[in-house]
Order: C-alpha cells, then sequence, then structure tokens
C-alpha cells in the first residue's frame, strides 16, 4: 500500500533530494496521521514537505475522498452481484443435486402409483413443475444478469484510455495516471477505484476518448444517472419470473403425456 501511496503522488513537480539530488518521492508521513512527507528512495533522506506543498496534498486528498464516497455510493448495488457471481455454480450444483434426487423419486413414486392407484398420479405433476420452473428460473436469471453486467456495467468500469500513444491508461474515476500492470484489472492508486483492463481500452481509444468527453459534457449539465449499476439486479429478475412462468407452463404441458409413457418403458 505504502509503495503504490508513494508511486501515486510521485508525478508532477520534480522535488530534487537535499542530500544526493535525486528525485524524491511523496509519502505517508509516519509521524502524523494523513499527512504527507518528501522521501529519498536512493539516500533515505526523509523530510516534512513545504507547509504550501502540504496544503495542496491534503486539498487534493479531501477532494479524492469525497469522489470515492461518491463512486461507492453509485456502486453499492454491484456488491449484490458481485457475491451472487461467486456463489452462482455452487448453488446451480446442489439445486441440481437436489432436484435429481427428487426427480428419481417422484418417478419412482409414479411407477408404483401407476399399478396401485393410477387416479393419484396427476397429484404429482405440481411438485415436479414447481421444482423445474424454480431451478430454471434461476439459471435464467442468472443469464440476463450476466447480459446485463456485460452490456451496462462493464464498460463503466473500464479504465479510461491514453490520452496518447504511449502514455499512461487513465483511472475511470479520479482521471489519474494507472500504474502499468499485465492483469484484468488494475486499482487506482489515488482513488482506489477498480479498474477493468481489456483490449478495448487501446484499441478503440479515440471512440473512448469522444464518448468520455460527451459524458462529462452531459454530467457538467446535470445528466447523470447511476442506474447502470442497478440494471444487473433488475435483469435478474425481469429473466427469472417469466423464465420461471414460462418453464412451468411448458413443463405442466409436456409432463402428463410423459407421465402416461412410463408404464410403456417397462
Ligand atoms: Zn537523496
Ligand atoms: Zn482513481
Amino acid at each position: 500500500m505504502q509503495a503504490q501511496t508513494a508511486s501515486s503522488w510521485n508525478h508532477g513537480v520534480p522535488m530534487p533530494c537535499s542530500k544526493c539530488g535525486a528525485p524524491m518521492q511523496v509519502v505517508a508521513d509516519q509521524r502524523a496521521q494523513g499527512a504527507a512527507a518528501l522521501f529519498c528512495g536512493y539516500c533515505h533522506q526523509s523530510e516534512a514537505l513545504p507547509p504550501d506543498a502540504a496544503e495542496r496534498v491534503r486539498y487534493l486528498q479531501q477532494r479524492l475522498a469525497l469522489l470515492k464516497q461518491a463512486r461507492e455510493s453509485d456502486e453499492a448495488p454491484l456488491r449484490a452481484v458481485a457475491s451472487m457471481r461467486r456463489a452462482w455454480i455452487p448453488v446451480l450444483l446442489l439445486f441440481a443435486a437436489l432436484v435429481a434426487y427428487q426427480l428419481y423419486q417422484h418417478v419412482s413414486q409414479i411407477r408404483l402409483l401407476q399399478k396401485t392407484a393410477p387416479e393419484a398420479v396427476g397429484h404429482m405433476v405440481a411438485p415436479i413443475t414447481f421444482q423445474l420452473a424454480l431451478i430454471g428460473g434461476y439459471a435464467l436469471g442468472y443469464l440476463g444478469m450476466s447480459l446485463a453486467y456485460g452490456r451496462a456495467v462493464k464498460p463503466l468500469l473500464r479504465a479510461k484510455p491514453p490520452v496518447a500513444a504511449g502514455v499512461a491508461l487513465r483511472c475511470r474515476s479520479c482521471g489519474g495516471d494507472l500504474p502499468v500492470v499485465r492483469a484484468s484489472h488494475v486499482i487506482c492508486g489515488y482513488c482506489s477505484a477498480h479498474n477493468l483492463l481489456d483490449s478495448q481500452v487501446t484499441q478503440r481509444a479515440a471512440q473512448l476518448l469522444q464518448q468520455e468527453i460527451a459524458a462529462y459534457q452531459a454530467r457538467a449539465h446535470g445528466v447523470y444517472s447511476a442506474d447502470a449499476f442497478r440494471a444487473p439486479t433488475k435483469a435478474f429478475y425481469r429473466w427469472a419470473i417469466p423464465g420461471a412462468l414460462i418453464i412451468g407452463v411448458i413443463v405442466a404441458s409436456v409432463l402428463p403425456p410423459l407421465i402416461a409413457l412410463l408404464p410403456l418403458l417397462g
């Protein structure tokens, strides 16, 4: 963390070391909470920032803290999506195992009923339909959520393209330079926003720069909405509920003829 703070505040006006002349870095001051100090990585000289520079750092840190707060409240709906994305495979497997086991039991019971009490077989359609609709609805809801995430949220989480070829990518939230990493995402050293890194950032740089200008202009005119971050959760219900109903209707109409075929299978 310390190293990241050091490199992040390192841009701008050069600050030569008074002892060895090497460029000094701005680091968190060990003695005072939240304050910054100058540190030389070559001769390990450490000194306090001049009062005007210290004031500037404090001011900028405060602004970044406000920006971070606003971003975190906008992106709060994504936390539910993230926990769902982590849990969905185990949940689906558990669901599928339960449903498979119960289906097996239902089929054995139907076979028994067909021999002993054929008029009761019809009662088995409802529970089977309900279970299949539930698991199908969950799977479809997850699919809808993933599609909405890719369409609405991913573009908002992507790092901003470099302003010119060969210079650093910028943070999607604060616009600060991002460290060069080989990973699918990077955390901003200034405002700790997660930035997605994909090939689009460099391939569509010109187009993304245009979009960025348009977005800031819209925002300056008061047009801003964090609705996109709620899109995945909404999509889950929009897909899951009709999906479960449709699956329910299909299963309920297909099941009775299938049950009638059971005795023929021997
Ligand atoms: Zn030095
Ligand atoms: Zn940032």
